[in-house]
């Protein structure tokens, strides 16, 4: 998300001492949802996390997407920072996904990291992977979309208000995590990562559960005109009522989940299972990193998916 920066949300010291003083997330994390839809479970205790019950009941995998809290990061990294690349201590970031990773059930040396440019490029994860991006270096640039039949090996992509994408085939037994930015998501990976699982691993869209995760929302996202135009060269026309709308001064707001739940509705995800977030990040900054809140200020939440070991 590169465009305009706001003032650094407030009160976001009080709401991480609070959590802390009332002994964690089973008290609530106080998010504020869109709507009364239940898209998330807040779960965890000392360190929260959110899960989808859409790709919890297919009972094959762990999955997750992080918050700020329950982290040892400090200043405004604090505290869950899950990037290496943004200015935080390296050994605070290892212990937050040694933590994160512990309550949603998968270890660091399991992980295999995207390496994100706002591409549409997807790799298939195999074991010769394990680790890649956390335990060992990366051998591969330009990854926004990863893979894997590999039960065990946890996908992990990261965020700060575009857009995460879960697949989740349970008839295959496959998976795919992906980043979708305005970029990403012109250039549909959410599509390509579908279409990647059906040359993989024979998965049959009509069997695969999709989710979107939490990213900002239409009210908080406004783009330019050069954005749009890209949008309405990707979607049909009758769809753009849907997508965006101007205001004045050239300016328009635009709606990535209603484009992936468009993206996957076409490529054959069956209403019924898919799962469509009802949170913001930028709504919610003093909880979930968000660029549009923070600036270049912030640490990163990672989505998180793995095949559960047999
Ligand atoms: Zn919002």
């Amino acid at each position: 998300m590169e465009q305009g920066n706001q003032p650094a949300a407030s009160g976001t010291a009080e709401v991480h001492r609070l959590f802390e003083q009332k002994g964690g997330a089973s008290v609530g994390l106080g998010l504020k949802y869109k709507d009364n839809r239940h898209i998330f479970d807040e779960r965890g205790e000392t360190v929260p996390y959110l899960e989808f019950p859409l790709l919890r009941d297919s009972g094959i995998v762990n999955h997750g997407f992080s918050t700020r809290l329950g982290g040892v990061s400090e200043g405004c990294f604090s505290s869950m920072n899950l990037s290496f690349d943004r200015g935080d201590r390296p050994e605070a970031v290892q212990e937050n996904f040694r933590r994160i990773g512990k309550a949603i059930g998968v270890e660091c040396g399991d992980m295999v990291l995207s390496q994100q440019t706002h591409t549409t490029n997807v790799r298939l994860v195999t074991e010769k992977d394990r680790g890649k991006g956390i335990a060992r270096e990366r051998d591969y640039t330009d990854v926004d979309g990863l893979i894997t039949d590999v039960p065990g090996i946890c996908l992990v992509t990261s965020f700060a208000d575009c857009v995460p994408l879960y697949f989740v085939d349970p008839v295959k037994k496959g998976i795919g995590l992906s980043h979708s930015g305005w970029r990403g998501t012109v250039g549909r990976i959410g599509q390509k990562t579908i279409e990647k699982m059906q040359q993989c691993f024979g998965s049959d869209p009509s069997d695969i559960l999709a989710a979107v995760g939490p990213s900002v929302c239409m009210d908080c996202y406004e783009v330019s005109e050069d954005v749009i135009l890209r949008f309405r060269e990707a979607f049909d026309k009758r769809v753009w009522g849907d997508l965006f709308y101007e205001k004045s001064g050239g300016k328009y707001q635009l709606n990535l989940w209603k484009a992936n739940e468009i993206i996957f509705r076409e490529a054959g995800i069956l209403p019924e299972h898919m799962a469509v977030t009802n949170l913001c990040t930028h709504c919610n900054s003093s909880i979930l990193y968000s660029h549009r809140a923070q600036g270049n200020r912030r640490g990163n939440l990672c989505a998180f998916l793995a095949l559960k070991k047999d």
